[in-house]
């Protein structure tokens, strides 16, 4: 033990340091709290100032802290310092809510970096372990074949998850049970944005838990009282990648103790960017049963893994978005715009169906055609708009009336159809006089009563559809013959 210490004791009285911080209350509490650690100790508050004192005099460890740094942090300059340390040991200390910046600066040469927030004595803790070490790297700067290798199979994993793309909380299920092989991850979930919140889309993992219960969300999960300290919602809302290396470090001792039953040790949130400007589009959250430093390719993986993720879910909203378009197409194709119903064209081709299929199953088919009277009156003496409104209410009337298997059409100008299944003959006149009785007693407002003439055929055997529409038609003309609000049976 002794011989441990004095060794600690001889590393750091030859060890020098520059520390950089843009904050001058960190630079003092880091100066008295390492007070001693050092034979050296200085302090910049930028990359310009720290290069100029290197000039001057090198530093066995550069310690590049971003606590406090704002968003817009210029990562290029600190990342040129990291590059002309050309291997000489840095430590970064990241805060948790930023750690995007690590993968940055990466980019530029190794470092060694440790997540904040650290307390003074934490910090001291961690310098004294990386000092007593030699500064070796605490881990390879390259990830060893096999992590590679699972990393290329998490990827194949994931993009086989991308042809359940067409929906986004399938998407997500097979992506988080793709994730959930990845070793010593215990929970994977998937948050998105959609009609102003933020939704819970997947989850997999540690039977039990529950995220919903656990963000303790009463409504919006956007309003969750964790959404400062989760991974998870922080990534979904900032849009920044969050790596929370021990649960109690958010800052929230119930939730850091909820994660620790369960097994989590670490927490990883990814923002899955947006396809344009604005927020990101969700996150995904990782957690591991232990915390682990992660070398560049992980982090990079994670980025891909994001990416990834922003296709599926894009692929599952361009797939709602043709439905949606494909129905409102079909809706407009197929419906009279006025009154709603079936317009002419779809009526043929609807009634080419119910043909088909009364004649499949040797059941009759009925077609009643009716016509408003006098209508070219109601236009004249009450003007087009409440003839339109008389046009709607005369349909509204009829619609009400009729089964769910009737289907009622609007043939021409003030004329329509029914096209009635499973109804013969005589079914048909019952149907055609229920109709007439209810058009007569309703009220329009702005308008006298309107009164409607009808015609009633049934399908004959072998008879065409164009056969059966002459005859209904000629039975409406003799209707209106014999003085209009009645109704004829057509000839066969
Ligand atoms: P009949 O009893 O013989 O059927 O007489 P009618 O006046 O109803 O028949 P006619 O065919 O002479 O007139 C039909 C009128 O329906 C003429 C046309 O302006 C009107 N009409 C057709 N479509 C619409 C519409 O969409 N809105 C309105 N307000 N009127 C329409
Ligand atoms: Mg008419
Ligand atoms: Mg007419």
């Amino acid at each position: 033990m002794a011989e441990e210490g004095e060794r600690a004791d001889e590393g750091i009285v030859e060890a020098s340091c520059l520390f950089v911080n843009p904050v001058g209350q960190r630079r003092a509490d880091f100066q008295s709290a390492c007070a001693g650690v050092f034979s050296q100790l200085r302090v910049a508050s930028g990359a310009d100032q720290a290069r100029g004192l290197l000039a001057r005099e090198s530093a066995d460890l550069l310690v590049l802290d971003l606590e406090r740094c704002e968003p817009g942090i210029d990562l290029a300059a600190l990342g040129a310092l990291v590059a002309e340390r050309q291997g000489a040991p840095i430590l970064v200390l990241c805060p948790f809510t930023n750690a995007r910046w690590l993968p940055a600066l990466m980019a530029f040469g190794p470092i060694d970096y440790a997540i904040g927030p650290l307390r003074a004595q934490q910090t001291r803790a961690l310098l004294d372990a990386r000092l007593r070490a030699g500064f070796a790297p605490p881990r390879a700067p390259n990830p060893v074949e096999d992590e590679l290798q699972m990393l290329l199979a998490l990827r194949g994993a994931t993009q086989q998850a991308l042809e359940d793309a067409d929906d986004s909380v399938r998407f997500g299920e097979r992506l988080c049970a793709a994730l959930a092989g990845w070793p010593g991850l215990v929970h994977a979930a998937l948050f998105q944005h959609r009609d102003g919140d933020l939704h819970l889309e997947a989850e997999q993992g540690v039977t039990g838990l529950h995220l919903m219960a656990l963000l303790k969300d009463e409504g919006r999960l956007l309003q969750s009282p964790l959404r400062h300290a989760f991974p998870g919602l922080l990534a979904a809302a900032s849009g920044e990648f969050t790596l929370l290396d021990a649960p109690e470090k958010a800052g929230e001792p119930g939730l850091a103790a909820s994660l620790e039953r369960y097994g989590a040790q670490m927490v990883v949130g990814l923002p899955i960017p947006a396809q344009g400007p604005g927020g990101p589009r969700g996150s995904l959250c990782l957690m591991f049963d232990h915390a682990r430093a992660f070398s560049r390719a992980q982090l990079q993986a994670f980025e891909e893994l994001a990416q990834l993720a922003a296709h599926g879910l894009r692929m599952a909203e361009v797939t709602r978005e043709n439905e949606a378009l494909l129905a409102r197409v079909t809706h407009l194709a197929t419906t009279d715009a006025l009154t709603e119903v079936a317009n002419r064209r779809h009526g043929e081709h609807l009634l080419e169906q119910e043909i088909k299929r009364a004649r499949r199953y040797r059941l009759p088919l009925a077609l009643v055609a009716f016509d408003i009277d006098r209508f070219a009156q109601v236009n004249d003496n009450f003007g087009h708009p409440v003839g339109d409104l008389v046009l709607r209410t005369v349909a509204a009337t009829a619609r009400a009336l009729l089964r769910s298997s009737d289907v009622l059409v609007r043939s021409g100008g003030e004329e329509f159809q029914v096209i009635a299944p499973h109804t013969s003959a005589i079914d048909g006149l019952k149907l055609a006089e229920k109709l007439r009785a209810a058009i007569e007693q309703v009220e329009i407002p702005g308008c006298d009563h309107v009164t409607i003439s009808l015609g009633v055929a049934q399908l004959g055997e072998g008879e065409s559809g164009d056969s059966l529409a002459v005859r209904v038609n000629a039975a409406l003309a003799r209707a209106k013959r014999a003085g209009r609000n009645c109704v004829e049976l057509a000839m066969s």
